[in-house]
Parts: C-alpha cells; structure tokens; sequence
C-alpha cells in the first residue's frame, strides 16, 4: 500500500492511487467505484462508461470510437474494464486509446492476469478468506492462493446483467501480458511494461491483476 494509501486509507484497504501530473485523463469504464480515487489523485479527468453511475461524465459506447479529438489527453486510465471489450473489438478500441492520448501520453490499465490466473487454477481452496488460506486446514495446509468462486469471478466477471445483454458485466477478453503488449504496439504504442498491480489494488487481490502502463 502506498503512503498515501496508509494516510488517508484508514478503514478501507484499498490503496488511494498514486497521484499524476496529466493536466486531462480519460477514465474508461469508470462507473464503479474508481471514479472518486482517480478524482482524488488527478486534475481533469473525464470519467466515460455505457452505464450511469456515479462520477460518470460521459455516456457511450466506447467500443465504437471516442467522441475526442486527436492528442485531448495526457493520460488514458482503466481498471477492469478492457476485459469487458469484445476480443475482436479490443485493437480498434486500443487504437482510440492511442489517438486521444497527445505523443508521449500515458496508458495505464488493470485487469484480470490469465497467466496468473492459470497458475493459480491448482491452487485453489474453499478456506480462502480474504486472500488468506487458512494455515489449519486439512485439504491445503494452508497453501492454496485463492478461492474456487474468485478464481471463476476473476476470470469469468460477475455475470450481472445490466438489462442489455451485449453489456451484461461479463468477461469477453483474456489478457496476459505478452498479448496485451502484442496489440498495444500494434495500435501504436511503444514503452510498454508492467506496472505495479499493489497501487492500484488491495493486498492479496493484486497478486492476480495484470497492470500494464505505455507510451504514445
Ligand atoms: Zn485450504
């Protein structure tokens, strides 16, 4: 957890995000609760998702275009978003990604690790509690990493449906990072490496996130 994560963060384990210079950051997909901690560590941020919630400045479809000019930001920001975009839709909406973001802006994305996740298939045990295995128990001895039912969440979504099927809050992306820096540097990206996971999610939970950061 960053500093200011143990500061301002009393109560809630959730780390405050590290903060930005970016002058304007478009938040993709920022319906859920991110909103408000993007807000609270940068200036200008244009929050966009297809549902209403709160902080939402702009409602659309992105997977159809963004309705911003060339080079309008500085930085491109999601968490857990571009694993609800449509695999065969996801370069295109990268490309939009990169056509926002002014040159030498940044990208920074969250996501489910299917590597991780994979590794992880074996280790899985009902004792799991908040990331935690219980050291007692008889079946992992305490070795397992997560929970049967997070480990098909993490991989599969939450299979919620917001009344319009093609947005039903399911998964319609695997990415890991060879993939994701492969399609980044096909839709003009360069600089593209992994991001510390643990300023942007809880402990334990982080262990499973792919976060990845480039360059325009
Ligand atoms: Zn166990």
């Amino acid at each position: 957890m960053s500093l200011l994560g143990k500061l301002f963060g009393a109560g809630d384990s959730k780390p405050a995000y590290p903060a930005s210079a970016a002058a304007r950051t478009l938040l993709l997909g920022g319906a859920g609760e991110d909103a408000e901690r993007v807000r609270a560590a940068r200036r200008g941020v244009v929050v966009a998702d297809v549902r209403r919630g709160p902080g939402v400045t702009l409602l659309a479809d992105l997977s159809r275009g963004f309705p911003f000019g060339d080079g309008a930001f500085e930085e491109v920001f999601s968490l857990e978003f571009i694993e609800h975009i449509p695999h065969p839709e996801l370069p295109a909406m990268l490309r939009e990604c990169a056509r926002v973001l002014r040159p030498g802006g940044r990208w920074v994305s969250g996501c489910p690790d299917a590597e991780m996740l994979s590794a992880w298939f074996g280790l899985q045990c009902e004792c799991v509690k908040k990331w935690k295995a219980d050291p007692a128990c008889p079946r992992c001895g305490g070795k397992a990493r997560i929970s049967p039912g997070r480990w098909l969440k993490s991989v599969c979504g939450n299979q919620e449906d917001y009344g319009d099927r093609r947005w039903a809050d399911t998964h319609k992306n695997v990415l890991w990072f060879g993939r994701l820096k492969a399609l980044l540097e096909e839709a003009g990206f360069s600089d593209v490496r992994r991001g510390d996971a643990g300023a942007y999610y809880e402990e334990g939970k982080a262990d499973m996130k792919l976060l990845v950061e480039a360059r325009r």
